[in-house]
């Protein structure tokens, strides 16, 4: 949430956080005299404040900047604020020797045109600042903010200017909430997806490979071997063909779509094949979508009206070129692999197609436990004056197909909300959001009605009366990028993924290496049918096999002793349940490929 949502929403809030900054760069002054000050604003989970430091500061101070910090709130220090006329404040500034906030002082009152600069005073303390702020600094309960972490941050976000020292803090209402969203964050910390992918051996980024060009682990390989063939399921079911498309393209076939120029910023630079002459005789591209190459599928020969809807699928490798600053493990890539489709359809298909699409969606999110989620409707604006230059002008085509689309999701009974004029210029689109076990919001996939596209590539069926008729399109991708979703999962199972994604489905451990026979034998049993199942021969303790079985999250875990090699039995521990059950071999082994084949949840992990 930005700063000016939480005013308007939770003004109270926005004041305790907003005055804590206050009362933090004031902490540090006192204890750091000749500290300057940067920025303090109020964010998502409390406020920071940028400082230079006379000298460094670490986590250990934390608790002591917070006890002086709870001193000025006990001193019931009133708020109060005064507007002084610029030249006045210019000279307030530099008698309270600060450079940078004398800087942006400058900035401000040349960018607004302002005769006055408010400043406002707590006890001894005063910042140049527009407020609101609580009456007295005693109306913040003191139990209501922790400093969480202290990062190195550019004056004004540039890395020519100086480097601060930005100390965060998270602050709520109350204790209450406070501790909550503790809890939370530090659930969020253990389910981190970077953390887990290196802990689980998932993936791994290597500098020398390139920056946001994750490598696949073994590990890693089976989530998305597995991922990739339930969609394969699914998608066959619902009708599917599946195609395969090569990586790098003309870059002629995206100046002919409309993509380029524009697009250019996100994609890696064009490679250029000289002629003999050394002039430019083709140009290559790293394919930043699928769509216009399955566009040529459908256009590879002339399609009849009996064909339709024509429903293409692939995984397709794509590479966008996204600012380094913003990669982050899995979430932010440069090259992704993408669950990506396309229908060919009549207008008359339309509502059916999307149906079906949603249709998909849902099944793939009951599959993984996802039950927190809605659709978000992005329409056009008639209304909108830049409408026509926004949008496709075709007003008959969007009025028509977005009460086609209204109707599916009506249909489909999920739950959906409306955005008016926040289509795509070339039609409707409904994203499907979900909120993680972490409380984040994200957008999973976009699927969007194409009636531009079709126009500007001259795609054509033969119709029922023998004339050409322009398809529509429909773009989706329900499991978005492996690399998105995968990242997601991650956190959503907390790297405890059910049997049947698991990179290891069963560990075999012995209570002493008299039994190692039978388990070894076991293992392999289990192996020829296709269970990823592994013995382990480390020589360990029974207790240090398990506890290496239960960092490493494998779901089952099958332990042998006597009773078991004598009654071809074995003992099964899942993960996350305390209760141990022994059953006959052949009993667990078609439990297990039940478990396998039907993507039954552990819904005990999702849960905790
Ligand atoms: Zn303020
Ligand atoms: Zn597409």
């Amino acid at each position: 949430m930005s700063e000016s949502n939480l005013e308007a929403e939770n003004p109270k809030l926005f004041k305790i956080r907003h005055s804590l900054a206050h009362v933090m760069a004031q902490a540090v002054q006192k204890m750091r005299p000749g500290t300057k000050l940067g920025f303090g604003p109020a964010i998502e989970d409390g406020f920071y404040y940028d400082f230079i430091l006379p000298e460094p500061l670490a986590e250990t101070d934390f608790k002591a900047i917070e006890k002086e910090m709870k001193n000025i709130l006990k001193a019931k220090q009133e708020f109060s604020y005064e507007d002084i006329p610029v030249d006045q404040a210019y000279e307030k500034i530099e008698k309270m020797g600060e450079p940078y906030k004398a800087e942006y002082a400058k900035d401000l009152v040349k960018k607004n045109d302002l005769d006055c600069l408010r400043f406002y005073t707590n006890g001894e303390f005063v910042d140049m600042c527009e407020g609101p702020h609580v009456e007295k600094t005693n109306e913040i309960p003191h139990n209501c903010f922790k400093i969480r972490s202290v990062a190195g941050a550019y004056w004004r976000g540039n890395s020519d200017n100086a480097m601060m020292t930005r100390i965060y803090a998270w602050a709520f209402e109350s204790k209450e909430d406070l501790m909550l969203h503790i809890r939370r964050w530090e659930e969020a910390q253990k389910r981190d997806h970077k953390k887990l992918g290196k802990e689980l051996e998932l993936f791994h980024i290597d500098e020398e490979v390139g920056k946001g060009l994750p490598l696949w682990l073994p590990n890693g390989t089976v989530l998305r071997t597995e991922l990739e063939n339930y969609i394969h399921d699914l998608e066959y079911k619902a009708g599917f063909q599946r195609v395969a498309t090569p990586h790098l393209t003309h870059t002629s076939l995206y100046h002919k779509t409309g993509h380029l120029p524009y697009y250019e910023e996100h994609m890696y630079p064009f490679m250029k094949i000289a002629d003999a002459d050394g002039h430019t005789a083709e140009e290559y591209c790293l394919k930043p979508m699928n769509c216009p190459h399955h566009h040529k599928i459908f256009a590879s020969r002339l399609r009849s009206y009996r064909e339709l809807p024509i429903r293409l699928a692939e995984y397709g490798q794509v590479y966008r070129y996204e600012d380094h600053g913003s990669l982050s493990g899995l979430l932010r890539v440069r090259g992704m692999c993408m669950n990506d489709g396309h229908i060919y359809c009549t207008e008359e298909q339309i509502e059916e197609e999307f149906l079906a699409v949603m249709q998909m969606h849902k099944t793939l999110y009951e599959t993984m436990g996802i039950k927190d989620y809605h659709m978000r409707f992005s329409t056009w604006d008639p209304e909108d004056p830049k409408g026509k230059n926004k949008y496709v002008d075709n007003p008959e085509a969007w009025e028509k197909s977005q009460n086609l689309i209204l109707n599916a999701m009506e249909k489909s009974g999920l739950p959906f909300k409306e955005g008016k004029g926040e289509a795509a210029f070339y039609g409707p689109k409904i994203d499907f959001q979900f909120r993680t076990v972490t409380g984040r919001e994200e957008t999973a996939s976009t699927n969007q009605l194409d009636f531009a596209v079709p126009e500007k590539l001259g795609l054509h069926y033969k119709g029922s009366d023998g004339e050409e008729h322009r398809p529509y399109i429909i773009h989706r991708a329900p499991a978005g990028t492996h690399e998105r979703f995968i990242a997601f999962l991650i956190e959503h199972f907390g790297g405890a993924f059910p049997t049947w994604m698991a990179p290891v489905q069963v560990k075999v451990v012995t209570v002493s290496e008299k039994f190692n026979e039978y388990g070894e034998k076991l293992a392999q049993i289990l192996h020829n049918d296709y269970v990823r199942a592994e013995f382990d021969n480390s020589g360990d303790s029974l207790g240090k096999k398990v506890r290496t079985a239960t960092k490493q999250k494998i779901p089952n875990v099958l332990v042998i002793g006597e009773n078991e090699v004598l009654n071809e039995s074995v003992t099964l521990r899942r993960y996350g349940i305390e209760e141990q059950k022994t059953m006959p071999f052949t009993e667990f082994k078609s439990w297990l490929k039940e478990q396998i084949e039907d993507r039954v949840l552990n819904e005990h992990v999702i849960q905790r």
